[in-house]
Parts: structure tokens; sequence; C-alpha cells
């Protein structure tokens, strides 16, 4: 029967006696001479062949002791009990021995080994990532991928949603991230350019009145790369009509649970919420790690009445507990001080208290502080006795995320943050505007589609920083895995929102002319959520990078090494699509 009757992962000792047919690649080959061993591998798994001078023909042991690794081959034979059994392997009771066999390619020896664990670096493992993706690892986190946007797709399917698919050569809008361009070969000196999201396609698509949309749907921003980002990468974008904030929240929680359930067997009760202000204030960040402590303590009031002048100066003196921290040596603390004081995170010092067994303090301000003080900001940081009080001071914002870099640096240390543990949350009220040191201007915190709360809309004037958007984000264990809002529906507020984001008439009309047209003939009210499909699969799949998920995935700087890309084109292509270029790498 054709190449094969059976996969490499499926034969079991219920099989023994039965005549089969194989085909897969050569993992590894074992060579007494008189006896061959190989396993061959499929996507399911690996089946031990064996080669037996006195069992196996002349020809076919020639033509065994010929084979390479990642040879493809068939092989026939008969399923037979295996004398010394592999308990770790499904197939491990079993082995074929084989009576013919024929080499349906041959393979160079390949860079690198293709087992579970390999020699390849990163790099070389980019390069031939289609040999990468024979090993179980690569392999299984694909397989692991299929499941969850499966998952996914039936469950909104079930829930009435339909997948539509929505142009990738569009307009560039200026807000945002950097587009990927595209020139146009048929309009000399006009440019298409990639979606960031297709988020005004989606809102599109509620004046259609598809009242309920998703697509798993692949985004471009041409941003600097940061560690783990792909200039090209897939969000869930969903869209629904007729909702308010609640009803996108519940629908959302919803399939996070549905995922949660069914991919890793987990149940978690209702997501807590919490206001963008207090992620802040309790933990220093937008997207807080809550599967473990370490409040923050603010401690102006209790800090700011002594002599201690970079306190007194400081905007914000606050601090967290470290759990058991008081076993630290002055060495370790003093390691811990040069880790704030990195660029990357950019403290110009930390103070600390040692929270003695005693129940005494003892601190590295002790000149200023008696236990009285130092036992309120214990008080404030929830420090117990063996705790280290970490405090940090200086301005607020820039403070707040130095103390959650070490918040999250000392949770990863003390083995806080368990990847088998989910912890879920919503992140709501979100400012709709951030102020921009460079442009000095305010931007879109989210996009400018986004709605205020109710009721918001004339502090605009006033005191723009202050409004609150309807605009959410859904957190799990410290990332952001997805964000959305309720959308202006109305033509003259969201004509009004360009204004406010700087924007002339005739710039909103040309770049968004288009949608504040569509808002005129009957725009339903509506609202949606985009996750990041790559980073919340690496997150139920309990893994760090994006890339292992990503079949092709960029590297660092942006490349495509296995294809080579980006590259140069030649004159002629340049030339047909208007492009002179004046740079040559
Ligand atoms: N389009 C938005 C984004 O990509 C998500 C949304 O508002 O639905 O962040």
């Amino acid at each position: 029967m054709g190449y094969r009757t059976h996969t490499n992962g499926e034969l079991r000792a219920e099989n023994i006696g039965e005549t089969v047919t194989l085909s897969g690649w050569v993992q590894k080959i074992r060579d007494k001479g008189f006896m061959i061993w190989v396993d061959l591998r499929d996507r399911y798994g690996i089946t031990q062949l064996i080669f037996d001078e006195e069992r196996t023909s002349k020809d076919v042991m020639e033509i065994a002791s010929g084979l390479g690794r990642e040879f493809v081959i068939q092989v026939k034979g008969d399923v037979i009990e295996r004398e010394s059994k592999n308990p770790n392997m499904n197939t491990g009771d079993i082995e074929i021995l084989v009576s013919e066999i024929e080499v349906l390619n041959a393979s160079l020896t390949p860079p690198f080994t293709i087992e579970k664990e390999t020699d390849g670096g990163e790099d070389l493992r980019m390069k031939y990532r289609y040999l990468d993706i024979r090993r179980a690892p690569v392999r299984n986190n694909l397989m692991f991928r299929h499941k969850v946007t499966m998952a996914v797709r039936n469950y909104l399917s079930d829930k009435d949603f339909i997948e539509v698919e929505t142009p990738y050569l569009i307009k560039s809008t200026p807000e945002g991230a950097r587009d990927f361009i595209v020139p146009s070969r048929m309009n000399e000196g006009q440019f298409y350019a990639l979606p960031q999201s297709p988020q005004t396609f989606k809102q599109l698509l509620m004046v259609g009145g598809m009242d309920k949309y998703f697509q798993i749907v692949k985004c471009f921003r041409d941003e600097d790369l940061r560690a783990d980002r792909q200039p090209e990468f897939t969000q869930i974008d969903c869209e629904m009509a007729f909702v308010e904030q609640e009803d996108i929240l519940q629908t959302f929680e919803g399939l996070t649970r549905h995922l949660l359930k069914e991919i890793n067997g987990v149940t978690v009760d209702e997501f807590p919420r919490m206001t963008y202000d207090e992620a802040m204030r309790k933990y220093g960040n937008d997207k807080p790690d809550i599967r473990f402590g370490m409040e923050f303590g603010e401690l102006n009031e209790v800090a700011q009445h002594k002599d201690f002048n970079v306190f007194n100066s400081a905007e914000l003196v606050v601090g967290i507990a470290i759990p058991g921290g008081n076993e630290y040596s002055r060495k370790d603390i003093d390691k811990l001080i040069d880790w704030v004081k990195r660029p990357q995170v950019g403290a110009k010092g930390m103070v600390y208290v040692r929270c003695n067994d005693d129940g005494s303090y003892k601190s590295s301000v002790d000149k200023f502080y008696d236990e009285e003080d130092l036992a309120k900001w214990a008080k404030k940081t929830g420090a117990k006795a063996g705790d280290l009080i970490c405090v940090l001071s200086g301005d607020a914002s820039q403070t707040r995320a130095q103390l959650s870099a070490l918040r999250m640096e000392m949770a990863t240390r003390l083995g806080l943050r368990k990847s088998d543990e989910f912890a879920p949350l919503w992140v709501i009220d979100f400012p709709l505007l951030e102020w921009d040191e460079e442009t000095e201007r305010y931007h879109a915190m989210h996009h400018p589609f986004t709605s205020p709360k109710p009721g918001q809309m004339e502090l605009l004037k006033n005191d723009p920083g202050a409004v609150k958007a309807n605009a959410y984000d859904l957190v799990l264990n410290g990332n952001e895995i997805g964000g959305g809002s309720i959308r202006i529906f109305d033509k003259e507020i969201q004509s009004k929102m360009f204004d406010y984001l700087g924007f002339t008439k005739e710039e909103a009309k040309a770049q968004f002319g288009f949608l504040m047209d569509a808002f005129q003939y009957g725009a339903p009210p509506h609202g949606g959520i985009a996750f990041g499909l790559d980073r919340l699969v690496a997150i139920l799949g309990g893994q760090e990078t994006i890339r292992d998920f990503i079949a092709f995935p960029k590297n660092n700087a942006g490349r495509d090494v296995m294809i080579d890309a980006p590259a140069v084109l030649d004159e002629e292509q340049l030339e047909e699509l208007h492009l002179k270029v004046t740079a040559q790498p």
C-alpha cells in the first residue's frame, strides 16, 4: 500500500507479527557489520529498524550499510518484539525486521544533529530551518500552534464570529509604527503599505453589518527591532457590533478561559480587573505579572520627613519587599545595587532595609531613619522578618519602571514565575492620550479610533492627559496578550479626535476620509480586540521566545537568513518600479 502502511509513531506490541511498510528519514545508524539498527523518523515519531545478517538478505544488508543520516527511505518488514525495550519511546516495545528497502532520496550530511538535543547554533539552525523543523521540539511547537489556532477558530465560529480576510496591500497611515511599503509598478510614484493591523477594515466590516468578525492575520510593523519582536507577526483580530466594553471583556475572557482549559487543562476563575492607574501604582507596569506579590509600597509620607535629601527631592519614593532577602550578604546586595544601576534599568542608587528575624531593622540610611521609621516602611511594603526592602526614588514614572524591572528580576531569580501557572487579568481605563517628548504632542495611546470614556470628551480641551479611554488590555503572566477598545462611531467625534491629535482637516480626510465617509451611512456602535497569537502560543506552551513557535522567523536583525532577505533588486526591476537606489549594501 503506497509509501507506508503506518507512521513511525504508531506501532505497538499489539502489532507484533504484522508485515508493515514505513517511510521516513534516517535519524541514527548503529552499524555493527553483522547487525545494523536504524532510527526511522517522521512527524509522528521514531521506529527502530533492524537489519540482521542472519535474517536479512545480502542485497538489503548492503543497501543498509550504505545509508547516511537524513536519507529518505522506504522499508518493508515484520514487526517483532524488541529485546531491549525502550520505555521512553511510544514504539519502544517493537522493532521492524527489514526485508525490503528502497532509498527514495539520499542526503548530504546535515550541518547539525537532527535530534531532540542538537549541536547546532542558533544561526545555523535558522539557515537550515527546514532541517530544524524535523527536530521534535520545533515540530511539536508548530503542532502546538496549530492546536491553539484550531481551538480559537472553533470557539469563535461557535459563537457566530465569521472569519473575513482583509487586504494586505493598503494605504500608508502615519499613526503608530512605521509601515512597510510596496511600490506600485502600474502607478508611478505611488505606494501601497502593508497593514500594521486590519483596524480600519474591521471597523468597515461592522459598518457593513458583519456583526462579529475575526481573522487570524499577519500584521507588519517596521519598528526598530527589540528582543523577540518580529517585523511580521500574527494577530487574532476581532471586532463586534452593538457592544459595550463589558460585552467584549466577557466574550474574550471566555475565549481565553476556553484556551487555558482546552490547551493546558487549567481552570481559572473570573479574571481580576485593574485600572491602568492601579497597575502603575502597585506594579509600576501596565502589564503586571500577578503570579506573585511584591507589590509596591509608596513611601513618600514616611520617608520625606527627615534630612535625607535624595528622598526629599524625589517625586516618588517607592519600595518592594523581597521575600527572604535578609539572607543576602553585603556583597549580594552590592551586586543588586549594581544591577539596578545598569543603563538598561537606570536607577541612580538603591536604599535597602534588612528586616531581621528579631523584628529589628538595619538600613543603608540608618543615619537618617530610626527603627520607628523603618517599621513604617516595612508596613507599607508588606515586609516581614527575613525580608529585604529595596527602595528607589526619583521621577515617578521612571522610578516605577525601574522598580518594576527589579521586581521581575527578583521574581525570576526566586523562581516565582512558574511557566505552568497562569494568572490572567484585565487592565482597563487606559489613558486616551500619551505625551510624546520627541514630537512634543499627544498621541493616541491605543489608536485614534478609540473612544474616550463617556462624558470625558470635554476634558480633552483642558486636561487631555487625564482623559481615560474605553480601552483594555488582557495580560497573562506579565505579558500583554491582547488589547482593544470601544471605537468612536460618530463622524463628528472622530473628526474632532483627529483634530486633537494634530491632524489638519486635509490630512485627516486624505488618510481616513473613507472611514469618516462610512460613518455617515449608519455605523453601529462597535468595539474589538486583537491578541498577539505568537506570544499567546509561546506562553501557553510554557516558553519564552515567540520565534520558537514561528515556522520561518526572522532573526534579531529582521533578516530571513534562509532565503537571504531583504535583498537588492536588479536594475531592470528597479526601473519597472520607478525606483532609484542611491546606496547599495
Ligand atoms: N488593532 C489594534 C492593535 O493592533 C487592536 C484593536 O484595537 O482591536 O493593537
